[in-house]
């Protein structure tokens, strides 16, 4: 008779911390919807970055790409979870063999490092070769929702993460670092994709957190597709000169507004720019 110990540890690892991933995102971008975009749709009405509300099909879209890179990611996660095992990485489990300082730092770290990755990734995909074989599915939220915070194509899931297993063979980090790292990395992509920038006008003239992305950075990346490649900082951006030239402006718009009246649903502009 077949029992659940006939499936093999790895399927197990894998559809487990796919379920882990899948869920994380789902429980966190659904609540910002429900939010934004239900309850309280006419309180912040001024602070929609675009004017328009995506259609449920364009919805169901970025949900069901979610799922698939849920499954890639959590493959990952079970592969590496695997190298440990085999004893190919530089994960330890011990917190006193690094300190505590080391433990913060090395977050700080990957943060760093996954920003540099995701910039030059992010990049090669829009290459014209590359974009509309990989990047155009992240590209069809032209006017994105939390939900399209992990809509990709599953190659360009495996490139967004590919980095991590390299990462692991030669970092030493623990396993919680690894979890808080991605989690971090999820919150900032899901307020790059939430719609609404709820930073107060000021931030962008801040010395110190004008280098750091906002809402409407990433969302003018889907409005334009030829700017804004960063994920949490702009810093690339501003050094390769790929920053939006009115991306303060548009931002000091968004945040000083009075009112904003609210749009009847509309098609978004099917307009796909290359660069
Ligand atoms: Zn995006
Ligand atoms: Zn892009």
């Amino acid at each position: 008779m077949f029992t659940l110990h006939h499936i093999p540890t790895w399927l197990v690892t894998w559809l487990v911390s796919s379920l882990v991933v899948f869920s994380r995102y789902f429980l966190a971008s659904g609540l910002l919807f429900l939010f934004f975009y239900i309850l309280k749709r006419r309180s912040f009405l001024n602070r929609k970055i675009q004017h328009a509300f995506p259609k449920a099909k364009e919805i169901s879209f970025e949900i069901k790409h979610s799922l698939y890179t849920s499954f890639i990611f959590g493959l990952v996660g079970a592969g590496i979870f695997g190298m440990y095992k085999i004893g190919i990485t530089r994960i330890y489990t011990d917190t006193s063999q690094f300190g505590a300082v080391w433990f913060a730092l090395s977050v700080i770290l990957l943060i760093f490092i996954h920003d540099t990755w995701f910039y030059w990734i992010h990049r090669l995909m829009h290459h014209r070769k590359l974009y509309r074989l990989i990047h155009l599915v992240h590209h069809r939220s032209h006017n994105p929702t939390p939900w399209a915070a992990l809509s990709f194509h599953p190659l360009e899931a495996v490139l967004e993460i590919a980095f991590l297993p390299a990462i692991v063979m030669l970092v030493p980090l623990h396993p919680i670092a690894i979890i808080l790292f991605s989690t971090i990395a999820l919150v900032v992509n899901i307020i790059g994709h939430l719609g609404y920038e709820l930073m107060p006008a000021w931030f962008v003239r801040h010395p110190l957190l004008r280098w750091v992305n906002t809402s409407t950075h990433h969302n003018l990346h889907h409005k334009y597709a030829n700017k804004n490649y960063g994920l949490y900082f702009n810093i690339w951006d501003r050094l390769m000169d790929t920053n939006h030239l009115h991306y303060e402006d548009i931002f000091e718009e968004t945040t000083t507004r009075e009112d904003f009246p609210d749009p009847r649903p509309q098609p978004n502009t099917r307009r796909i720019y290359e660069q």
